[in-house]
């Protein structure tokens, strides 16, 4: 593994690095988990899309700049170290975008990524349901055929910023008679304002309402908006998983901004004479560079044309218990204030510490539970039996 930049990647990250200087917000957007927090960072998705920094590793033609694995690297990292927004996109730009690259028509290609690319249409995933989370494959709800498309029935839940999204991508029983829980299943996207949609917020920990549960009664979806083939939706959801749990949801620029900032706060607010509580910011720069190294080295393989496969759940593990062990460290540090949020004038970093604290805490469950993570590495990786079901 050569971690030596090439010219190339160090010209990629300057003018990454002078873009975010110019026009990352001075003072934070409002959290995009509420519907004007949610507007403005539409706004900066179509700022970073008029530069073509809305998806850099993708290809010219859809609004990207064509990076590799690296550039994309020192993207993410130039990018959380500047501070920039959250990415209001995610679920499209990480989830339905890569599944499009690999099985979509090129009409559903050049009609859907530049749309997703400038913000103006933001994504929405909806695979849980209520009986359906770990056990993906027992999910309910149908596609039953009709004249020239599908009509979609039944309930999607605990889907990420469906309620203000605008459609959202998700798998149904087309074929209820199929003889295994993952077979008849097909890969569809909908819109979340069409006839028989309903949109219920589900209340967070912290009470904001992005966050929602779907109602589908007979809504129909053209053919057009079929990903892949009718009845192949488990292998076409199956090679988004990936992405979700490794590369893509947590890049290492995130952590390694984050404990920047937990060092700039013990050095503004710590107790030299805590020494427990310095070994744990200390910890938390040795996870972010150990993060780091880790995703450096699945990233060569990437380059040298290997998949990341069940390798992917190592890094979900990894992440989600170090973005808690972080979290907790600041809020130590900072005592009764940390617990402000961002509506409070004295919130410490304008409450951004509580509200990531609160969030990580749902690491562990979401892109597929820790649990089910750890069955996947004893099995697949250490060859161990299967343990009771
Ligand atoms: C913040 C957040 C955002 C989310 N966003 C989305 C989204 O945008 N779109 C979407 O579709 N879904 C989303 N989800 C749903 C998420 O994917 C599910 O919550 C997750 O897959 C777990 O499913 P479940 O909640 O039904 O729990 P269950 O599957 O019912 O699990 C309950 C417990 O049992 C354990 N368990 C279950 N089966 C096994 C097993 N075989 N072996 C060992 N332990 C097991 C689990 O690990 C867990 O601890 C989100 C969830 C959260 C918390």
């Amino acid at each position: 593994m050569d971690l030596d930049p090439t010219p190339a990647q160090e010209a990629f990250r300057a003018e990454a690095r002078a873009w975010l200087a110019a026009h990352v917000p001075a003072a934070p957007l409002p959290s995009l988990e509420t519907a004007a927090g949610f507007a403005a960072h539409r706004e900066w998705e179509a700022q970073l899309a008029a530069d073509r920094w809305s998806v850099v590793s993708w290809p010219e033609e859809y609004g990207g700049r064509g990076a590799d694995i690296f550039q994309w690297l020192a993207f993410e990292e130039e990018y959380f170290a500047a501070g920039g927004p959250g990415r209001v996109s995610q679920n499209g730009i990480n989830l339905l975008a890569p599944t499009l690259f690999d099985h979509a028509t090129p009409e559903q290609r050049a009609r859907i990524l530049p749309d997703m690319a400038s913000g103006a249409t933001i994504w929405a995933q909806a695979w849980s349901e209520p009986e359906a989370g770990s056990d993906l494959a027992s999910l309910r709800s149908t596609a039953e055929r009709t004249h020239g498309g599908w009509l979609l029935s039944g309930q999607k839940t605990w889907s990420s910023r469906a309620a203000f999204a605008d459609r959202a991508f998700g798998i149904f029983r087309s074929d209820p008679a199929a003889a295994k829980p993952h077979q008849g299943l097909t890969y569809l996207m909908f819109d979340l304002r069409a006839p028989g949609v309903t949109v219920r917020p589900i209340g967070r920990l912290d009470g904001k309402p992005a966050f929602a549960e779907l109602f589908l009664d007979d809504v129909f979806v053209p053919d057009e908006d079929v990903v892949g083939e009718a009845g192949a939706g488990w292998r076409i959801a199956m090679s988004t998983t990936g992405n979700e749990r490794g590369l893509m949801l947590r890049s290492p620029g995130r952590f390694l901004a984050s404990a920047a900032r937990l060092v700039e706060l013990w050095r503004a607010a710590g107790d030299p004479a805590d020494t427990a509580l310095r070994d744990r910011v200390a910890d938390a720069v040795i996870g972010a560079r150990a993060y780091q190294l880790f995703t450096a080295a699945n990233a060569s393989r990437f380059a040298a044309g290997e998949t990341i496969g069940a390798e992917s759940s190592l890094n979900k593990v990894f992440w989600s218990r170090y973005d808690i062990a972080l979290h907790e460290c600041a809020l130590d540090l900072l005592g009764p204030y940390g617990e402000l949020s961002d509506d409070a004038d004295e919130a410490p970093a304008q409450g951004s510490w509580a509200e990531n604290y609160v969030f990580s805490l749902a690491g562990p469950i979401y892109a597929g539970t820790n649990e089910i993570q750890r069955d996947i590495i004893a099995e697949r990786l250490l060859g161990l039996p299967k343990g009771r079901r």
